[in-house]
């Protein structure tokens, strides 16, 4: 997925029920995709209020959309660096090409983890056979020993754990005593949880870690704190245990995204991630120059053979850092 708007932000604080743990919840904003068959995302990281939880720096949520009217998603070759894509999917099917010479279709319930590193250009189209598009973009920061790695791709279709209450799919890192076989740069926790109605399940959470709690389906109550459509509940690290609870009558569905506080101030701009403005321009300057740094994207056919990256901003482009996690 390629980020086609500047820098607006947003940003909405939970309620703090005085006997929970303190969440906040951060909301999503609209933004469309851009393309010739644009669609619209909810993106609730990077915001002002946060921009990373563990190494994810970005969290885009879209559908679910019926996209036999509109055409569904489309995203030209464009450039990545310094970070991994992990794309997910409810419903629906993508098709993936990139510069390594992948050429795979991303499905409900499988990892397609794509690392950037020095460079990586890929496409996304969704399929024709596509009626209902549901799913996930996340982005992940890479710590500077790793950043330059080279590009790589990997598929992973994790098993579905059953808990009392509760199905559980871990696609990085571990939960519920499943362990994805994925490697990841840095401490990392992704797994999508389907919960009954009425049930109540506290996992096993490794306490150096933050967490998010993405809202898909339903309504999730996160330490006490009832979640909306596409909110991204935030939990400082500290505790050993999360709660969650499906009050609703229907199944519900969260991501739970977790990791160990990313220390790295970073700096992020369109499709890259680096330390410095003048690394960014620079990374800019080579994609326009259709440098080998990010290769070529075979098989492409759109109404464009490439994303042009936008112009850089006049002012410098500012580092991103967390604020100090609440207490
Ligand atoms: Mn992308």
């Amino acid at each position: 997925m390629s980020n086609v708007e500047a820098d607006p932000a947003e940003l909405v604080c939970g309620d703090r029920p005085a006997a929970a743990r303190t969440v906040t919840v951060l909301t999503p904003r609209d933004v469309p995709l851009g393309g010739p068959r644009a669609i619209r995302v909810r993106r609730t990281l990077p915001q002002r209020q946060r921009s990373l939880i563990g190494a994810w720096c970005f969290a885009d949520h879209y559908g679910p959309e019926d996209v036999t009217a509109t055409g569904g998603m489309d995203v030209a070759p464009h450039p990545h660096t310094g970070l991994q894509t992990a794309s997910w999917l409810f419903s629906g099917e993508i098709e993936h090409r990139d510069s390594l010479g992948t050429h795979a279709l991303v499905r409900p319930g499988e990892l397609n983890l794509m690392t950037g590193g020095h460079g990586i250009a890929h496409s996304e189209v969704s399929t024709p056979d596509t009626t209902t598009l549901h799913g996930v973009q996340l982005w992940i920061a890479l710590p500077d020993e790793h950043r330059h790695t080279a590009r790589d791709f990997r598929h992973h279709a994790p098993p579905v754990v059953e808990l009392p209450g509760a199905a559980v799919r871990v696609f990085l890192g571990s939960l519920a005593g499943s362990t994805s076989p994925v490697p990841a740069f840095t401490p990392l926790l992704g797994a999508e949880l389907t919960l009954d109605p009425g049930a109540r399940v506290v996992l096993d959470v490794d306490p150096a870690f933050e967490h998010g709690v993405l809202q898909d389906l339903g309504g999730v109550t996160v330490a006490g704190t009832k979640l909306g459509n596409g909110d991204l509940a935030y939990l400082a690290p500290g505790a050993a245990e999360l709660e969650l609870v499906n009050d609703g009558s229907g199944p519900a569905r969260v991501l739970l995204l977790g990791g160990t506080p990313f220390a790295e101030e970073i700096v992020m701009w369109w499709n890259f991630v680096g330390r410095s403005h003048e690394e960014i321009a620079a990374y800019r300057e080579a994609w326009q120059a259709e440098s080998e740094q990010f290769g070529r994207v075979e098989g492409y056919r759109g109404a464009v053979s490439r994303l042009p990256a936008p112009e850089l901003p006049h002012a410098r482009i500012k580092a991103r850092r967390n604020p100090p996690a609440p207490a």
